[in-house]
C-alpha cells in the first residue's frame, strides 16, 4: 500500500528530533549536552502559570470559538499597536497551537498545486516542509556568510516568477540569527508587496535581539503592506511557553477568515487553559523578557567567543534568535576522533557519539556548510558543551 503525497514527500523535523533524541538519551541515564531544540530553558514566568490554575478552577475548560477567545485577541491587538504599530482589530487576527500551526494555516490559504514560494535559505526547518504540504513549490533565496545570509531586492528579482505567490521572512532569523532593519525591510518587502506577492513575516523572536538594534514588522510600513503581509508571532520564545502551543497571525480580514476555516477542521480552538495564561502573559508584567535576553546575551557572547577560538570553526556574531550557527566546513577534511567527517550531518553524529554533545546539522536548515547550536540552555551546559567540543576538535 503507498501512503499519500504528502507522507511521501516531507521530512521528519530535524530540530524536533535532535530534541527528542537528547530528552531519550537523558531519561536512560546517558549524560548529553543538548544545544539541539531551540527552546527557552527558563520556566514559564509564574503569573502566567497561575493564570492557567485559575482557568482551571474556574472551569474554563470548554471550546473557545476557532480563531481564540475575544479577550486575549483583545489583547493581541493591544500588543501589535503598542510594540509594532499594527493597527488590527480581532476579526484580523486567529490564535493557533503554537506559531507553526498558524504558518501552516497561511500557506494553506494563499498557496496551491503550482504555486511558488520564495524563502531565504537558510531558513527555518518548517518552512519548505509546510509549502510542500499545500502542493506548492519551495524556492531557495540562498545566502552566504559573507553578505551575513541577508536576501537582497536583486535576489527576489531574479526569483519571481508568473507563479510566485508568497515570500517568507523571519527577522530576527532562525537559525542565522540575521536582523533586517527598517530599511531593508522596506526596500524587500516593498518589492515583494509591489509586485503583487503576500508575505509572511514570521516575527517570533521579535524581542529576542541584541546590541540595541531594533525590531521592524512591515505590515506597519503602510496600506499597500497592510494588504499583503500577514504578521505571526506566538508566545513560546518570548515567554518561555514552548509546551503550551500558543501562537497567532494577523492580516487582511479575508486570510484570516478562511485560515479560520481551516482550523475549524484541524484542531478547533487552541487549548483554552493556555489562551488565558497567553492573555495573562501579554497583560502582565513584561520584565521576565527583558530579563530573558539580558542572559541570553551573555552566552551569545560567551559561546562565539569559544567557538571563534577553535582553529577552522567560523562563527558570525548572531543579532538575534538564540542560535550560533557556526561555518564548519574547514572541518571536513581532517580526522575527528579516527573519523573524517563528510557533511554537517556525519559530524553533528560524530559528536554526538564521541563526546556526547548535541547539535543540528546544516542540511535541513539549507546549508551543507554550518551545523546550528542553540544557545537557550544554562551557561554551565554551555562551558562544559564548549569544553568537550575544544577537546574532541584538538585531540
Ligand atoms: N517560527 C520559527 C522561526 C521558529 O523557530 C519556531 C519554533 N519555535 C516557530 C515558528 C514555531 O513556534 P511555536 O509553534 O512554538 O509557536
Ligand atoms: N523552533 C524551534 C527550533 O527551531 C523548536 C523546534 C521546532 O519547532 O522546530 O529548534
Amino acid at each position: 500500500m503507498s501512503y499519500s503525497r504528502i507522507a511521501q514527500e516531507i521530512a521528519p523535523s530535524a530540530t524536533v528530533k535532535v530534541g527528542t533524541k537528547v530528552k531519550e538519551l537523558s531519561m536512560r541515564g546517558i549524560k548529553v549536552i543538548g544545544f539541539g531544540m531551540g527552546e527557552p530553558d527558563f520556566d514559564t514566568p509564574e503569573h502566567i502559570k497561575e493564570a492557567a490554575i485559575k482557568a482551571i478552577r474556574d472551569g474554563f475548560t470548554k471550546y473557545t470559538p476557532t480563531s481564540g477567545m475575544p479577550e486575549l485577541k483583545e489583547a493581541i491587538c493591544e500588543k501589535l499597536w503598542r510594540d509594532n504599530k499594527l493597527k488590527y482589530s480581532p476579526s484580523q487576527v486567529i490564535v493557533s497551537c503554537g506559531a507553526k500551526q498558524a504558518i501552516l494555516n497561511i500557506i494553506l490559504v494563499l498557496c496551491d498545486k503550482g504555486d511558488e514560494v520564495l524563502i531565504p535559505s537558510p531558513y527555518w526547518v518548517s518552512y519548505p516542509e509546510q509549502v510542500k504540504m499545500a502542493g506548492a513549490t519551495p524556492i531557495f533565496l540562498k545566502t552566504w556568510d559573507e553578505n551575513n545570509f541577508n536576501i537582497s531586492v536583486e535576489l527576489l528579482e531574479n526569483a519571481i516568477t508568473p507563479k510566485t505567490k508568497l515570500l517568507i521572512m523571519n527577522s530576527p532569523s532562525n537559525p542565522t540569527g540575521t536582523v533586517y532593519s527598517e530599511s531593508e525591510l522596506r526596500k524587500i518587502v516593498g518589492y515583494a508587496v509591489e509586485k503583487g506577492l503576500y508575505v509572511l513575516s514570521d516575527e517570533i523572536y521579535e524581542n529576542i535581539i541584541y546590541d540595541g538594534v531594533k525590531h521592524a514588522s512591515p505590515a506597519s510600513f503602510g496600506d499597500e503592506f497592510m494588504k499583503k503581509v500577514i504578521t505571526v508571532n506566538g508566545f513560546s520564545k518570548s515567554y518561555a511557553m514552548t509546551g503550551w502551543r500558543l501562537g497567532y497571525a494577523a492580516g487582511p480580514k479575508e486570510v484570516i477568515e478562511a485560515a479560520t476555516k481551516i482550523q475549524d477542521h484541524v484542531s478547533s480552538n487552541a487549548n483554552s487553559i493556555a489562551q488565558k495564561a497567553g492573555l495573562a502573559a501579554l497583560k502582565g508584567d513584561q520584565g521576565s523578557v527583558a530579563k530573558m535576553v539580558e542572559e541570553f546575551d551573555k552566552r551569545r557572547r560567551y559561546i562565539v567567543g569559544r567557538l571563534n577560538a577553535i582553529p577552522d570553526i567560523c562563527c558570525l556574531t548572531p543579532r538575534g534568535a538564540f542560535y550560533a550557527f557556526p561555518n564548519v566546513s574547514a572541518l571536513y577534511n581532517r580526522s575527528i576522533a579516527g573519523t573524517i567527517p563528510k557533511n554537517p550531518s556525519h559530524l553533528v553524529d560524530l559528536l554526538l557519539e564521541k563526546a556526547r554533545i548535541a547539535f543540528v546539522p546544516g542540511e535541513p536548515f539549507g546549508s551543507d556548510n554550518h551545523i546550528r547550536i542553540s544557545y537557550a540552555t544554562s551557561m554551565d551546559a554551555i562551558e562544559e558543551g564548549m569544553d568537550k567540543l575544544e577537546k574532541i576538535l584538538s585531540a
